[in-house]
C-alpha cells in the first residue's frame, strides 16, 4: 500500500469539487480525505499504485466543467490507519465566500438525462453538481437549499434520496428538483394561461417563427425574444422596448449555426462554449436582420445556456433568435413576474413566466477578443460574485464605482467582489438595484464597510451614495482608478506608465479628463501629458451630438476660417444651430474644457461625415473603428509638447475629406495617429523617468484596433505593457481600481502611523 498526498490548485472551490474527488476516490477503492484550502484542494489517498494513478488521472480528465485546474502537486507520504474516504469538514467560515460560486450553464450530462431520466424528461429546471442556478437564487450564507429560492420547492422523495447520495451527480445539488417536485413555466397569452410543458414550448416557437415578440424569464433576470431574420419583429422590439440604437443580442442554435453567420476562430469558439456561455463579439459573414447589428460588422452572438433554451431550438425552425434584456430603456433587467406583466406584458405577444424567484439580478455578461485574449466588457452573470485575488489588504473597503456602467466592489481580506452590471446610474430604479444590490452584497459576505471610496465627482449618484453613509470617505479621480484597476487585476503594486483613454471623467483641475498619460502607482499619481483642452459645447449633450465636437475642434484649430472649409457634414447642421454654438464657444457658456480621447473621436467621426448624432453610447467611436481600411499605414502628425497638440491631426482629417478619401481610409490614418501618440508619449516618459511598465485602460481600450496595435507596437519597443483581460477597461472596472487605490492609501497612512509610534519610541 502507498499514500500520496496531492494538492490541486486553481477554480475548484464552489463548483463540486470535493463530492466529484470523493466519487472518483472510492470508484478506486482509495482512502483518505479532500479538504478545501487557501490555495485550492488537499487531497490524501492510499491504496494500491493502479488505482491511484487512475484516480490522480481522472483529476484532470473528468473535473468539474465550472472548475479550473493550474497545477496538480503530488509528493509522497506514509500511509495512515483510514477506514474510507471522507470529506473533512472545512475549519474556516471565511471560505464561505469562495462557496457562492456563479451561475453555470446546463452540462452534457443533464441535458443526456432530460432525455432519459423519467423523472426528468424535458424538464427546464433540471441541474446536477456540476450545474446550474447559484449565484441568482442565492439569500444568505452557508450555500443551503433552505437559503435559496429553491426553498419553496420541498423535495420529493426521489431528489431527496439523489440529494443524499454521495455518488450521486446531485449529491448536494442545492437546486436540485424534477418534474414531480420542482419550479414550473407558464405561458400568458391573450389573457390564456398554458401551463402543459409540451405545449408551452411548442406555442412559444410557433409565435417567435410567426414574427412575435415573446418575454421569458431566464437565470438572471427576463428576456425579450423574437426571430433575428424577421425585420419587421426586430423594428417593433426596439420601438416597443424604447430602445436606444444598439445592436441586439443574438442566441445561435449550435456552433455550427454560428459559423455559417460569422468568420468563428479558435479563441471564440472556445468562449462561446465555456460553462459561463457570455455573449462573444463576432465578425459577421452573413446578414442578419439590418436592424439587429445596424450597420456594423460585428454580432453579439451567444449559444443557448438553460434547459430551456435547449428545448425552444429543438421546437423552433429558426437558427438564430433575438434574446436582449427583459427591461424598458435603461432600466435593470426585470426579474419580478408581477413587473414583468405590468412592463412586458404590454410590448410582448406572450409572456413565459416561471414560479422559481431570482434573487439576484445578472445580465448577460459580454467578451471580446482581442490580441488572442478574451476581455470582458461587460462582467455580470456566469462572472459574478467570483473574487479578485489581490495582492494588498482591502478588508471593510465599499467602493461605489463611477456613473455609466456601474457596478460597485467591496473588499474581504484580500479579495475583491466585484457586483453584477448595475447599468448606468442614471434613473431611480437604476439607483434602487444599486443600493439594494450593495445592502445584499454586505449581507451575503459579512461585510460592514468602514471606509467608502468614490469618483471625484460629486454628482455622480453613486458619489452621493458614498457621502451620504456618514462614514469616512475618499474621492479618487476617475484616470487614475482606471489604471489601478488593470493593476490590481495583475497585481502590481509599483510606479507604472498609466495611459487612460475614455470618455469623461472629472479632473483634479476642474476639467474633463479623458486623453491621459500618468505616471502613477496604486496610491498617487502624476499627470504626465494630455489631449489639448478643447471645448465640449453643452456639456453632456455633447456627447450625445458628435458634430459640435467637430466645430468645437475646427474652431480651435481653424478660428473662423474652418467656414472656407469644404466639409460635407457642415451642410446638414442647421445655420442656427452652428451660430449658437459659436457664440458659446466665444461667451464659454456651458462649455467645459475637454481632453478626452473619446470626444476627439466624436469629431473625426463626424468632420468625415460618419456620424454626426450618436444614437446610443460611444457609437462614433464605434462606428470609426468598424469601417478601418485593413494595411493603411499612414499617419496624421501631430505634436507632443506639455500636451499633445491634436491640432495637425485635424488638419489632415480635413484635407483628406475635401480630397474625397474613402472615411475608411481616413479612420484608419487616425486610429494609427492615436496609435504612434501613444509610441511617442511612452517612449518620452520612459527616457525621463526610467519606468518601463504601461498599463492602459479605459473605455476606449475596448477598440480593438488600437488595443491590439498598441499592446503589440509597445511590447515590441521592449516595455512590459499590461492591459485589462477579466476586468471590463470601461466604467464597469473602475470600482476595483478604486478599492485599490484606497487599500493603498489606507496601508500608507497606517505605515506612517506606524513609524510615528516608532519614532516616539
Ligand atoms: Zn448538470
Ligand atoms: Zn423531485
Ligand atoms: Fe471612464
Amino acid at each position: 500500500m502507498q499514500a500520496k498526498k496531492i494538492q490541486v490548485q486553481g477554480l475548484v472551490q464552489g463548483v463540486g469539487f470535493r463530492p466529484f474527488i470523493y466519487r472518483i476516490a472510492v470508484s478506486q477503492c482509495l482512502k483518505g480525505w479532500v479538504e478545501n484550502n487557501n490555495e485550492g484542494v488537499n487531497i490524501l489517498v492510499q491504496g494500491d499504485l493502479k488505482n491511484m494513478n487512475s484516480f490522480i488521472q481522472s483529476i484532470q480528465a473528468e473535473a468539474p466543467e465550472a472548475s479550473h485546474i493550474s497545477a496538480v502537486k503530488i509528493t509522497d507520504t506514509r500511509p495512515g490507519s483510514f477506514k474510507d474516504f471522507f470529506i473533512k469538514k472545512s475549519k474556516d467560515s471565511s471560505e464561505e465566500i469562495t462557496e457562492v460560486s456563479p451561475d453555470i450553464a446546463v452540462c452534457d450530462a443533464c441535458l443526456q438525462d432530460m432525455k432519459e431520466q423519467p423523472h426528468r424528461i424535458d424538464y427546464p429546471f433540471i441541474n446536477c453538481t456540476n450545474c446550474g442556478p447559484r449565484f441568482t437564487i442565492i439569500r444568505d450564507l452557508p450555500y443551503d437549499r433552505p437559503k435559496t429560492s429553491m426553498q419553496a420547492f420541498p423535495m420529493c422523495e426521489k431528489c431527496s434520496a439523489e440529494y443524499s447520495n454521495i455518488l450521486d451527480r446531485r449529491f448536494h445539488a442545492q437546486p436540485v428538483a424534477c418534474n414531480h417536485c420542482g419550479p414550473v413555466y407558464e405561458l400568458h397569452i391573450d389573457g390564456r394561461v398554458v401551463s402543459e410543458f409540451d405545449s408551452i414550448i411548442k406555442t412559444t416557437a410557433r409565435l417567435i417563427e410567426k414574427g412575435n415578440i415573446i418575454a421569458m424569464k431566464g437565470l438572471g433576470g427576463f428576456h425579450l425574444a423574437c426571430d433575428a431574420l424577421n425585420e419587421e419583429a426586430v423594428n417593433k422590439l426596439r420601438i416597443n422596448k424604447n430602445r436606444d440604437g444598439k445592436p441586439f443580442a443574438v442566441m445561435f442554435r449550435n456552433i455550427e449555426t454560428v459559423k455559417k453567420y460569422t468568420s468563428l476562430t479558435e479563441n471564440e469558439e472556445k468562449e462561446l462554449l465555456s460553462w459561463r456561455r457570455p455573449i462573444v463579439l463576432l465578425t459577421a459573414e452573413k446578414d442578419l436582420a439590418p436592424g439587429v447589428s445596424v450597420g456594423f460588422n460585428t454580432i453579439g452572438g451567444m449559444l443557448p445556456y438553460l434547459p430551456l433554451h435547449y428545448l425552444l431550438f429543438e421546437q423552433l425552425e429558426l437558427d438564430v433568435i433575438v434574446l436582449t434584456s427583459g427591461n424598458i430603456a435603461d432600466e435593470p433587467i426585470i426579474i419580478e413576474n408581477q413587473q414583468a406583466t405590468e412592463f412586458l406584458g404590454p410590448v410582448s405577444d406572450a409572456i413565459l413566466l416561471n414560479n422559481r424567484d431570482i434573487y439576484m439580478r445578472a445580465d448577460d455578461s459580454i467578451v471580446r477578443i482581442i490580441n488572442k485574449k478574451p476581455r470582458l466588457i461587460r462582467r455580470s452573470r456566469s462572472w459574478v460574485p467570483r473574487p479578485v485575488k489581490l495582492k494588498l489588504e482591502v478588508d471593510g473597503i465599499l467602493a461605489c464605482g463611477a456613473e455609466l456602467v456601474n457596478c460597485f466592489c467591496i473588499g474581504k481580506g484580500k479579495q475583491a467582489i466585484l457586483s453584477q452590471h448595475i447599468g448606468d446610474l442614471k434613473n431611480a430604479e437604476t439607483l434602487e438595484f444599486y443600493t439594494e444590490s450593495i445592502g445584499r452584497f454586505k449581507r451575503l459576505f459579512r461585510m460592514e464597510p468602514e471606509l467608502v471610496v468614490h469618483d471625484l465627482h460629486p454628482d455622480y449618484l453613486s458619489s452621493r451614495y458614498a457621502s451620504g453613509l456618514g462614514l469616512k470617505t475618499i474621492a479618487v479621480q476617475h484616470h487614475h482608478a482606471h489604471i489601478a484597476s488593470c493593476m490590481a487585476e495583475y497585481g502590481i503594486d509599483e510606479k507604472v506608465i498609466g495611459i487612460s483613454f475614455d470618455g469623461v471623467g472629472l479632473g483634479t483641475d476642474g476639467h474633463i479628463w479623458g486623453g491621459e498619460f500618468m505616471l502613477c502607482d496604486l496610491a498617487t499619481f502624476e499627470r504626465m501629458t494630455f489631449f489639448d483642452y478643447v471645448p465640449m459645447p453643452g456639456g453632456d449633450q455633447a456627447t450625445k451630438e458628435p458634430w459640435r465636437m467637430a466645430l468645437s475642434y475646427l474652431i480651435k484649430t481653424y478660428g473662423d476660417e474652418y467656414k472656407k472649409l469644404k466639409l460635407p457634414f457642415l451642410k446638414d447642421i442647421p445655420d442656427d444651430a452652428i451660430a449658437i454654438l459659436e457664440q458659446a464657444i466665444k461667451i464659454k457658456l456651458n462649455t467645459p474644457l475637454t481632453s478626452s480621447a473619446g470626444r476627439l473621436f466624436d469629431a473625426v467621426a463626424a468632420i468625415s461625415g460618419l456620424c454626426k448624432h450618436a444614437s446610443f453610447h460611444a457609437e462614433a467611436p464605434m462606428r470609426l473603428e468598424s469601417i478601418i481600411e485593413p494595411g493603411e499605414e499612414d499617419h496624421y502628425a501631430f505634436s507632443i509638447g506639455e500636451t499633445i497638440n491634436t491640432g495637425p491631426i485635424i488638419e489632415g482629417v480635413c484635407r483628406d475629406v475635401e480630397q474625397g478619401i474613402a472615411v475608411s481610409r481616413i479612420s484608419a490614418r487616425f486610429h494609427n495617429s492615436v496609435i504612434n501618440i501613444i509610441f511617442a508619449a511612452v517612449e518620452k516618459i520612459a527616457a525621463e523617468y526610467g519606468v518601463r511598465k504601461v498599463v492602459m485602460s479605459g473605455g476606449s481600450f475596448q477598440n480593438k484596433y488600437i488595443l491590439e496595435h498598441a499592446e503589440n507596437g509597445l511590447t515590441n519597443r521592449g516595455f512590459r505593457v499590461y492591459t485589462p483581460v477579466n476586468i471590463p477597461a470601461n466604467d464597469g472596472g473602475i470600482a476595483l481600481g478604486q478599492l485599490a487605490i484606497a487599500a493603498a492609501r489606507r496601508r500608507r497612512e497606517q505605515g506612517t502611523e506606524e513609524q510615528g509610534i516608532r519614532n516616539k519610541e
